[in-house]
């Protein structure tokens, strides 16, 4: 039977070393939905002395190796039935996402897919934690081991709550080490979820913790802490810098998933209509609010002014509305500090001169009456210096900047200071290989609007991030390499 009960505004507490506890000061915080404003939880507010406690169980199952000195096929097992525990409760975990996010309700049920399907594969590939026999100088064995890091400190956002904590969680664990998960302050719930699936999967207590709390306190403690040996974090560039300054002092490993302005460039020569399609979903998926968003669109200028008029088209026919009815495809930004910062720079864009297409306004409606839904925009006739073009909007606004050449759309793709991911349409295969190798991002598809599957390593450069999450890297990333060497003397 499922150790949560449906019932709502649910209580959550903190999950430390296999319990559930109240914060040892007894603070509490609220989460309302975003959409409509309702309340969804109340959430046990960490201090230092609760992050104190998570950090030491982690650390003493480690030490006491519950779960590191299990065989890989062991640790399989127990992830194998994280997976179905997690299939098992989608209704539950997809309504608990989206009334903490405001993302719609289908897209928080392919998100707990997606969680399983981390778990399913990392408990697929325990087995390639291989080493390699070197031929050392020496007449003895030389060889290397793949080993577990040991605590690590899982730090994560907002968008993507229960996928992103996955993400990291299953190599972690598959690889035999023992976390703290600390979830965004609005998104808490899934990360516990995660966890009871975890406890009743037959893992040990202590292995998995999670903290929740209202500010980044708690991931800051995490980070300083001297028992915490890696930093495995997502989120907003500016974090991710204090968390580098933060680590260190411990000289800890650190991989961090930062923010994006990935670009998407199209040739005059590639299918419009389907070109439309995809890019409208690559960039207003989710209220915009996605890493890879593909919100600073290159377009030739032969088929610019067509462009701009159909992806205008194309978004003002999603349909924004209350996230939990089942045909929404855009839903609540996450808060109205969010709502605010996106119609700021949507002002500014206007103010400098900027045309604007089809949306950029408040949507209320039922389900939606926090007021905090944006209907999708977007902004063309805008200098490729411009605020709008380069920074990361985390909002449904795509830039729409012209370029003639094919040096042109290579430096506005590379013209800002994220590298994350990126799309390009062509039917010149030539060409498709030209750019490709010229764009500086951890990411690309060409024809498509996506290149991040789980199978495949996932990371940003420049300021996008530090380290690849997905695939085998994602598995390597959460070991340490140890060298042998035994003489046969
Ligand atoms: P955020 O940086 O504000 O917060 C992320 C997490 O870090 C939260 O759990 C937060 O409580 C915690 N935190 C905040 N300050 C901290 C500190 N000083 N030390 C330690 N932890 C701290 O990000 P957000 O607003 O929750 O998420 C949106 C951002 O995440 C966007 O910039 C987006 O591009 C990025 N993101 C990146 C990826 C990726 O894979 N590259 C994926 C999703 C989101």
């Amino acid at each position: 039977m499922p150790l949560t009960q449906p019932r709502e505004p649910w209580e959550a507490r903190l999950h430390v070393g296999g319990e559930e506890v109240t914060a040892a000061g007894g603070a509490t915080y609220r989460v309302e939905s975003p959409a409509s404003g309702r309340h969804v939880a109340t959430v046990a507010d960490a201090g230092p002395e609760d992050v104190e406690l998570a950090v030491a169980a982690a650390a003493e199952s480690f030490e006491h190796g519950v779960w590191r000195r299990r065989t890989a096929a062991a640790r399989a097992l127990v992830l194998h039935r994280i997976a179905e525990l997690l299939v098992e409760r989608q209704d539950l975990l997809a309504r608990m996402e989206s009334l903490c996010s405001g993302k719609p309700i289908r897209d928080c049920r392919a998100e707990v897919a997606a969680a399983a399907r981390y778990f399913r594969f990392y408990a697929g590939i325990v087995p390639l934690m291989t080493g390699n026999t070197i031929p050392v100088n020496a007449s003895g064995l030389d060889f290397t081991l793949r080993e577990p890091i040991g605590v690590c400190a899982l730090i994560v956002p907002w968008n993507g709550p229960l996928a992103i904590a996955a993400k990291k969680a299953a190599p972690a664990l598959a690889a035999g080490n023992s976390v703290v998960l600390k979830p965004a302050p609005p998104t808490p719930l899934t990360a516990l979820e995660l966890e009871r699936c975890a406890r009743e999967a037959g893992l040990p207590g202590g292995v998995f913790n999670v903290v929740t709390g209202a500010g980044p306190d708690p991931g800051r403690w995490l980070v300083a802490h001297p028992r915490v040996d890696k930093v495995s974090f997502t989120g907003s560039t500016r974090t991710g810098r204090d968390i580098l300054k933060n680590a260190a002092d411990g000289i800890k490993r650190v991989s961090l998933e930062l923010g994006g302005k990935s670009p998407n460039i199209v040739f005059a020569d590639a299918d419009l209509a389907r070109v439309v399609e995809s890019a409208a979903w690559a960039v207003y998926w989710n209220g915009g609010q996605d890493c890879c968003a593909r919100s600073r669109v290159i377009v030739e200028r032969p088929i610019y002014d067509r462009f701009v008029e159909q992806l205008a088209a194309r978004g003002s026919r999603m349909r924004v509305a209350d996230p939990l009815r089942p045909d929404t495809e855009i839903g609540s930004l996450i808060s109205a500090e969010q709502r605010d910062r996106v119609l700021g720079f949507i002002a500014r864009a206007r103010e400098a001169g900027a045309s604007l297409h089809g949306g950029g306004e408040v949507v209320m409606a039922e389900g939606l009456e926090a007021g905090n839904a944006i209907s999708p925009v977007v902004v063309a006739d805008v200098d490729p210096e411009a605020e709008i073009a380069r920074e990361e909007v985390f909002g449904p606004v795509a830039t729409v900047i012209p370029f003639r050449t094919e040096e042109e759309a290579i430096a506005l793709a590379n013209g800002t200071e994220y590298g994350l991911s990126g799309s390009l349409w062509t039917r010149d295969i030539g060409r498709a290989i030209r750019i490709v190798k010229e764009i500086r991002s951890g990411l690309l598809s060409v024809n498509s609007d996506t290149s991040s599957y789980l199978e495949a390593p996932f990371g940003g450069r420049k300021r996008s991030g530090i380290g690849r999450e997905q695939g085998l890297e994602g598995l390597y990333d959460f070991t340490e390499l140890k060298n042998v060497y035994i003489s046969d003397d």
